[in-house]
């Protein structure tokens, strides 16, 4: 299910997208309760506004190329400041209810999740995987677009609530609870 949401995301942010701009255009809603509903999404999905939902985050990401290792891309996402429903939500990343877990106990450690995830290209701190890495979901810059979910072959990562105590009982020795690190 989490790996087909991901696969269409795309295709879900033009309709939500193109939504938002209509029922701005009719005034059956105002810009600031976009910026409120948007931003306060952070409490239970964190910094997800931005790539599932957003009108220009839409077009920015169509004109920068959709292919998410494409540089320019990449750059953009990891770099960007973007509005204030960015910052909010970006922050709300590390509390936020729902968050990327991953599984260490099914985890192969084969990094195809941080090759597709713009922060673990950058940040070499951060890694899904590896040993005393912290989790790149937990990062301010997470967009919550879940290509590392897509491409986990062992279903290894995934969203869910975010535990008091997290998944210390699956953690596999030697390897770290990713998702409660960061
Ligand atoms: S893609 Fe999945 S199995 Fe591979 S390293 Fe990442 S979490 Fe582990
Ligand atoms: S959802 Fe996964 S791939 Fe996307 S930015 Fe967050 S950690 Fe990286």
């Amino acid at each position: 299910m989490l790996k087909r949401l991901a696969k269409h995301r795309r295709t879900i942010q033009a309709v939500i997208a193109f939504l938002v701009v209509i029922l701005l255009w009719m005034h059956w809603i105002t810009l600031a309760e976009v910026l409120l509903f948007g931003s306060l999404s952070g409490i239970v999905a964190g910094k997800v506004f931005c790539r599932w939902a957003c009108p220009m985050g839409f077009i920015i990401e169509s004109m920068l190329g959709t292919d998410p290792r494409g540089r320019q891309q990449q750059l953009y996402m990891y770099y960007k400041m973007g509005c204030p429903i960015a910052w909010v939500s970006g922050l709300l990343n590390r509390l936020s209810l729902f968050t990327l877990k991953n599984d260490v106990s099914k985890c192969t450690s084969c990094g195809a999740c941080d090759k597709m995830c713009y922060i673990a290209t950058f940040d070499k701190d951060r890694s899904h995987f590896r040993p005393a890495a912290k989790a790149p979901g937990n990062a301010y810059s997470c967009s919550r677009c879940l290509e590392c979910v897509r491409v986990c072959p062992t279903k290894s990562l995934t969203v869910g609530l975010r535990l008091p105590g997290g998944r210390r009982a699956e953690k596999k020795e030697g390897a770290p609870t990713s998702d409660e690190l960061g």
